[in-house]
């Protein structure tokens, strides 16, 4: 039986975007490909709000990850990192050698803009990172207070923000931000299967790139944006053209449903969500920066989370364990992509029943 996937990441795809995969090849550097690369890109700078480049990257959301790590910081770079996920940019730059420095929050705490101002006040830095939507902590960041600061006061620090589990389900106008470097994945928020990353990338970012040396070569900025702008809408090496067909077909379908009809329906389904734990566990972190896409739920069913999630597999549904430090302690639901309000309910309902009944036999 087919569980359907309530993970935040991968989610579950629909039939007809898979239907897209399925597609005959066509050579790579033909003119077709080139208009396949370019209706993306187009599409998805409505989707992020920007006139920035686009940069496909046949790899997850972590391979543009690390690539913007070594591309964009020439001096030393700021991690901010509020979980999991947030950790992982530091370990990227101390693997890859960029000289970098991590600035923890809490688990379940976001950044704040004053810890931004703090630590650019120093003069150090001129490269950030961001984790927009922490998935391990269902924390979203207070994104637009820390551009804020950043703008008016450390203009030339290039700012690179993972918004891997939340572009297309929240609201992220990357230009009216004022991001570099934005990075997402297809198996979110975009509801594709796993295999390619995306990332918006400004035109001073990649200049300042440009100057900087040991940038690699397969997830070298310079050269992804080199490709798109002069060859045009090419690839270096040979893309997923089968996920670029879903995305393409996927992006006509998000902005038929519109970015804030999107948003919405994402708010509204965080809301539900949250209030079932409320009434039949607890929302784990601070609720006045929860994420619209995925809930972590502190674990206080008394119900250890590897049976619960086996008694929910035996109905067909995957929810997710704890991430990281919080394994054990919580559990997530992910509420993003196509996910109906309908699937929402159903779903919360028969957690409901499941958690009941495994209680009674305690
Ligand atoms: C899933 C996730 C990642 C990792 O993305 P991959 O596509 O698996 O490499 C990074 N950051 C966040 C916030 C995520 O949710």
């Amino acid at each position: 039986m087919h569980k359907r996937l309530y993970i935040p990441g991968p989610v579950e795809v629909r039939q007809d975007v898979l239907d897209q995969m399925a597609k005959p090849m066509i050579g790579h550097r033909t003119k077709d490909a080139s208009a396949l690369q370019q209706g993306i890109s187009e599409k998805l700078q409505k989707v992020m709000g920007t006139k920035n480049t686009i940069v496909l990257s046949t790899s997850s959301g972590s391979g543009l990850m690390e690539g913007a790590v070594r591309c964009f910081t020439k001096n030393r770079c700021a991690v901010f990192s509020i979980g999991a996920f947030g950790k992982r940019w530091y370990k990227m730059c101390t693997a890859n050698g960029v000289p970098a420095d991590i600035f923890e929050s809490e688990l379940g705490q976001p950044t704040t803009s004053e810890m931004v101002d703090e630590v650019l006040s120093t003069g150090k830095y001129d490269c950030i990172t961001i984790t927009h939507n922490e998935t391990s902590t269902g924390v979203h960041n207070p994104i637009k207070a820390i551009m804020d600061v950043v703008k008016a006061k450390y203009p030339d620090v290039i700012t690179c923000v993972d918004t891997v589990s939340s572009m297309a389900g929240d609201y992220i106008p990357v230009d009216e931000l004022g991001l570099d470097v934005c990075i997402t994945s297809t198996q979110k928020c975009l509801g594709l299967p796993p295999g390619m990353a995306i990332a918006s990338v400004s035109d001073r970012a990649v200049e300042k790139a440009k100057t900087i040396e040991n940038r690699g070569l397969y997830f070298d900025y310079v050269e992804l944006v080199k490709f798109v702008k002069e060859k045009p809408f090419q690839y270096p090496s040979t893309p997923s053209l089968s996920h670029m067909y879903a995305l393409d077909y996927q992006l006509d379908r998000i902005l038929e449903e519109g970015i804030e009809n999107r948003y919405k329906r994402h708010c509204e389904m965080a809301e539900v969500v949250r209030d079932w734990a409320r009434k039949n566990c607890a929302v784990y972190s601070n609720p006045d920066h929860l994420s619209v896409t995925v809930t972590c739920i502190t674990n206080t069913t008394g119900i250890p989370f590897s049976e619960l999630n086996k008694a929910m597999g035996e109905k067909g549904y995957l929810i997710s364990n704890g991430y990281g430090d919080l394994k054990d302690k919580t559990f997530r639901i992910a509420h993003m992509a196509d996910t109906t309000m309908d699937e929402i309910k159903t779903l919360l309902k028969d957690l409901e029943e499941t958690i009941a009944e495994l209680q009674s036999k305690q």
